[in-house]
């Protein structure tokens, strides 16, 4: 069984690796099978195609959209799309379009909060000049100080109720889709764990997610306890949706779950794969 991995972030978003340094890093750790997945970019994907000839490994191109859902961010993966796609392309610049005035609300409030100068401190940590997010404030609220690690500066600052956190509307659950889907690519339903929603809430989002023709959610991921690798498996049954496996990796040091260090899927669960 060859090792997937379908889920990552480079320098093209937010993470601390170039593409080329990521894929040679999911090579190096046994990755057979390797999804570069930026935040509403496609931008790294000829360097990682490039890197993943040369390592000997499979890429299979990615991205991760950012979605409002009811009152909650939803994240949702794309598999195997053509970037060159139109539709896909106009949908994430659109995506991408709002983030900078969101990052300068951001340091407006955080500023009423007290910490002036956030929206020059998080464009230091920006690495693409596409794209900046909550984790390149989180990167410089840390240098400033104002917590220990990244994961506190979320629970203090960067969360719902926080000084730090600003309401913002991104793309629809059926625009993502449909924009996947015409890019020829499978739309993954996104750590399902982490939104704050009750259980009745989790088969609205995936029953709405599947009725816009939704094709597989995220069983394995680090957001994830092993109860819940087994929860969402049997969510995956239930609402026909294939299972995706992914670290989320941002880079050395961020987050806990390194390339490929992936658990199994929970017995009775085979991941659907679309080679
Ligand atoms: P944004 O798309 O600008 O809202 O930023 C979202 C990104 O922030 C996620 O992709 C993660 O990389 C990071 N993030 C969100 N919540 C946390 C958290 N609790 N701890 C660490 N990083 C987080
Ligand atoms: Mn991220
Ligand atoms: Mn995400
Ligand atoms: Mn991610």
């Amino acid at each position: 069984m060859p090792k997937y991995d379908l889920h990552s972030h480079s320098t093209y978003s937010d993470g601390l690796l170039t593409p080329d340094a990521v894929v040679r890093r999911a090579a190096l750790r046994g990755v057979d099978v390797f999804a570069l997945t930026d935040h509403d970019d496609t931008g790294g994907l000829a360097e990682a195609s490039a890197a993943a000839q040369d390592a000997g490994i499979t890429l299979i191109p990615g991205a991760e959209l950012s979605v409002s859902w009811e009152s909650h961010t939803v994240h949702v993966i794309a598999l195997r799309i053509d970037a060159a796609n139109p539709t896909l392309a106009a949908g994430l610049a659109g995506i991408r379009s709002g983030r900078d005035a969101r990052a300068r609300r951001m340091a407006d409030a955080l500023a009423d909060a007290g910490i002036p100068g956030a929206y020059e401190g998080a464009r230091k940590y920006v690495t693409s000049d596409r794209l900046i997010s909550r984790t390149h404030f989180a990167r410089f609220l840390v240098e400033a100080g104002h917590a220990k690690e990244t994961k506190d500066v979320f629970r203090k600052f960067l969360t719902p109720g926080k000084p730090g956190y600003v309401k913002h509307v991104w793309a629809t659950l059926p625009n993502a889709v449909d924009w996947i889907h015409a890019a020829g690519g499978f739309a993954v339903i996104a750590h399902p764990g982490r939104y704050k929603v009750s259980p009745t809430g989790m088969r609205r989002l995936l029953g709405e997610f599947r009725d816009a023709g939704g094709d597989g959610i995220e069983v394995l991921s680090p957001s994830h306890t092993p109860a819940q690798f087994a929860e969402y498996g049997t969510l995956a049954r239930v609402f026909g949706l294939a299972a995706s496996c992914g670290s989320d990796y941002h880079g050395p040091g961020e987050g806990w779950l390194d390339l490929g260090d992936l658990p199994d899927m929970p017995a009775g669960i085979t991941p659907q794969t679309h080679d």
